[in-house]
């Protein structure tokens, strides 16, 4: 029942005006944005959020990574629901990547207002710092220091490309809020994270809400090719040792194997060359690339692992980069999901995740899982990032049903 008068309260319109104000918070070209992890503009953003929040009536507080948990009160001191996701932007990115699951949270706590609806247990909304990881490395920085704060201690060695380290960023925040308690990680009864797509599945499918399963795993690695450099004019064929031949003559093996292993399913990235020395007249000596290989069988991550080798030659060195195993998420809390987007009287599909998120870090800590939109194109990271209102609206709805639902839960 509270469920169900939550989701008719939630505001199309209000909606709007939240991603709308969020977005005039470092605005980029083009119609996108640009807020850094930990910038000014971020720092404005979260100011702005924390106001509306207190006149909520909602608690902040802030943990060591600068995450922010906002809490609207339960009838009971129980562990509380949480989403949420993050507002920092890549420097071309758009309005709704990130932004549009904190901004749900916000509607939420308005509709749960508006419909006079105090729920058993808390409910949060969480602002994860720096998810994008592209001021600071890594990306999902905020989750994965709130589920193992061990990391936060080297990430504050990081430092961005003007030299300014993680720690003297979160410490100038630290700063920017002193009235904000801090509160380290707290039990948690579930994690729902709504985040738009970022790919074309739900638009080809003409579906307006995706329930996400997990996230596929994903194997970095990097090849290194060792030739000779010499003239290209003067060197004859059967003494070249050409690095860069080398090198693509193992991208074909590779594509094979991972056909073999994955099918339609096939993630593979060769993203990042280096050529050395990179000269039009001089035959290549050394030759770096990387390989992105992602899937969600984690049986296929290993047997990529395990063919890798026999693709390339003998003397070519592999490295290992980072490994993330494949997450799978909560059935139970996916139960709820799946009744939310039921309730919305809106067609539902399940669906996997292919990028990141920061649910991926809490799967760690509580039962988790997400809800998707449609992306207009698949599109993300870019200014085009668009989701239809209604779309937007409809997970909201879903969202809000599915939090109140959870935390009605004894
Ligand atoms: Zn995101």
């Amino acid at each position: 029942m509270n469920a169900e008068k939550t989701l008719r309260a939630v505001s199309a319109a209000r909606l709007q005006y939240w991603l709308e104000t969020l977005a005039t918070f470092g605005p980029g070209t083009h119609g996108g944005m640009n807020r850094q992890a930990l910038s000014e503009e971020d720092l404005q953003a979260r100011a702005w959020l924390i106001d509306e929040a207190k006149k909520l009536g909602c608690t902040v507080w802030i943990d060591g990574c600068a995450n922010l948990f906002i809490r609207r009160d339960g009838r009971e001191d129980l562990p509380p629901v949480m989403t949420g996701s993050h507002i920092d932007t890549q420097p071309t990115g758009g309005t709704l990547d990130g932004c549009y699951g904190v901004m749900a949270g916000l509607e939420v706590l308005h509709a749960l207002t508006d419909a006079n609806v105090q729920t058993l247990r808390p409910i949060e909304v969480v602002v994860w710092t720096n998810e994008e990881g592209s001021r600071f490395s890594p990306g999902a920085m905020g989750s994965s220091a709130y589920v193992d704060p061990s990391r936060l201690t080297e990430y504050r060695t990081h430092q961005d490309a003007a030299g300014i380290t993680v720690g003297a960023a979160l410490d100038a925040h630290a700063q920017r809020f002193p009235e904000l308690p801090h509160r380290d990680k707290i039990a948690t009864h579930a994690f729902v994270e709504l985040h738009i797509e970022q790919g074309p599945v739900l638009e080809q499918a003409d579906i307006p809400l995706g329930v996400v399963s997990g996230i596929q795993g994903v194997r970095w690695y990097q090849v290194r090719c060792t030739g000779a450099s010499a003239h290209a004019g003067t060197t004859p064929t059967p003494m070249r040792r050409d690095a860069l031949l080398m090198a693509t003559n193992t991208l074909g093996p590779i594509d094979a194997l991972a056909d073999r292993l994955a099918g339609d399913d096939k993630r593979l990235t060769f993203g990042r060359w280096n050529v050395h020395p990179n000269a039009i007249n001089t035959i290549a000596g050394e030759v770096t690339f990387s390989i992105d290989f992602r899937h969600a069988d984690p049986a296929v991550l290993d047997a990529f692992d395990a063919g890798l080798s026999a693709c390339l030659p003998a003397d070519a060195e592999l490295t290992r980069l980072f490994t993330h195993a494949p997450t799978v998420f909560d059935r139970q809390v996916l139960d709820v999901l799946e009744q939310g987007c039921n309730a919305t009287g809106l067609p539902w599909q399940p669906i996997r995740s292919g990028a990141f998120h920061d649910a991926m870090y809490l799967a760690e800590h509580c039962p988790s899982a997400m809800l998707f939109v449609p992306s207009r194109d698949g599109i993300s990271h870019n200014p085009l990032e668009f989701t239809e209102p209604a779309q937007l609206e409809a997970g909201v709805r879903a969202l809000a049903w599915s939090l109140v639902a959870l935390a009605e839960q004894p």
